[in-house]
C-alpha cells in the first residue's frame, strides 16, 4: 500500500513562544521578537515560522523569519498589520505565551559558482533578506550586496505626484 503521509523528521518544532519584545513602525509595520530556542538553532534563512496570532483564532499566519539568536535562544519576525490574523498579533504584549511553528520551509541555497550574490527585497519581502544577509556574513569567499525597498507613505499621500521634493 502506498504511504499517505511523510514521516516525522523532526525537523519542526512547536513552541510556546515568549514575546520579548514588540515594536511599531511606521506604515502599520511590527518587528516581534519572541523566545523560541528551538527553531531559533534550527532556522535557516528563506524559512518561516507559523504564529497562532491569539488563542481563539486557530488558522495560524506564516511569517518569515528575519533573525535568529541561537546562543539567546530568540527568533525575531517584521510583519504588517493587514488583516484579522496580523490586527489581533498586533495586540500581543511582551511577557504573552504565543504557539509558534517552525521552522518550516526550504531555505535558501547560494550555488557553488555564486561569489556576488544580488540580495533583493521590497516590503515584506524584507526579512528573509536580512537573515540571510547576516547568515552570509560568516562566508568569507562572498561578496554580497543586499537592497532592500519599502513603500513611502509621502509617495503613497499623493499617487499623481511622484516629485521627492
Ligand atoms: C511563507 C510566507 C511568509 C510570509 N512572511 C511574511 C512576513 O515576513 N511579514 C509579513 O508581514 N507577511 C508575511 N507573509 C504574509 C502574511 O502571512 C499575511 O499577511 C497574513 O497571513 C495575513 O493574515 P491576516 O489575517 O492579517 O490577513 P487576512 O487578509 O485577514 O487573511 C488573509 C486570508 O488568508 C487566510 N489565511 C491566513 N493564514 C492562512 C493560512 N495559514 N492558511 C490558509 N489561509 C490563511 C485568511 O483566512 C484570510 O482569508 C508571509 C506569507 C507567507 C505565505
Amino acid at each position: 500500500m502506498a504511504e499517505t503521509s511523510q514521516a516525522n523528521r523532526g525537523t519542526i518544532f512547536a513552541e510556546d513562544a515568549e514575546v520579548l519584545a514588540h515594536t511599531e513602525w511606521p506604515g502599520d509595520q511590527f518587528v516581534l521578537r519572541v523566545r523560541a530556542p528551538q527553531t531559533a538553532a534550527a532556522a535557516r534563512p528563506g524559512q518561516f515560522a507559523h504564529l497562532a496570532c491569539d488563542p481563539l483564532l486557530p488558522m495560524r499566519r506564516p511569517l518569515s523569519i528575519q533573525r535568529v539568536a541561537a546562543g539567546a535562544g530568540w527568533v525575531e519576525f517584521l510583519y504588517k498589520r493587514l488583516g484579522h490574523g496580523t490586527r489581533l498579533l498586533a495586540r500581543r504584549q511582551v511577557g504573552e505565551i504565543l504557539s509558534l511553528l517552525g521552522p518550516i520551509g526550504r531555505p535558501f541555497e547560494v550555488a557553488a559558482d555564486v561569489h556576488y550574490p544580488v540580495l533583493l527585497g521590497g516590503g515584506v519581502g524584507i526579512p528573509p533578506m536580512i537573515f540571510l544577509a547576516e547568515w552570509l556574513k560568516a562566508r568569507a569567499d562572498l561578496a554580497p550586496a543586499t537592497f532592500l525597498g519599502s513603500e513611502s507613505a509621502r509617495l503613497r499621500r499623493s499617487p499623481g505626484s511622484l516629485s521627492r521634493s
